[in-house]
């Protein structure tokens, strides 16, 4: 299903999720979202907070909506 709303952001920069769209991605009160920007769009997405790789969540880093702990980025950078 494709949803669509129209909103403004505030003074603050925050912009209202309806909650058609919240309840489509299981998103809840104090859940981790990842914001990014691609192709000149912002896309949120719920946070996976554990590297994709370990499971560990020691200092992860966002990639293409996942993310990598810096010890299996190390890794993968010397494979
Ligand atoms: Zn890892």
């Amino acid at each position: 299903m494709i949803y669509k709303s129209y909103k403004k952001i505030d003074s603050l920069g925050r912009v209202h999720l309806p909650k058609d769209f919240r309840e489509e991605l299981d998103l809840r009160e104090n859940d981790d979202i990842l914001i990014e920007v691609k192709d000149n769009s912002v896309v949120i997405t719920k946070a996976e907070d554990s590297c994709v790789f370990c499971g560990k969540n020691d200092k992860l880093t966002a990639f293409k909506g996942k993310f990598v702990c810096a010890k299996c980025i190390k890794s993968l950078n010397t494979t």
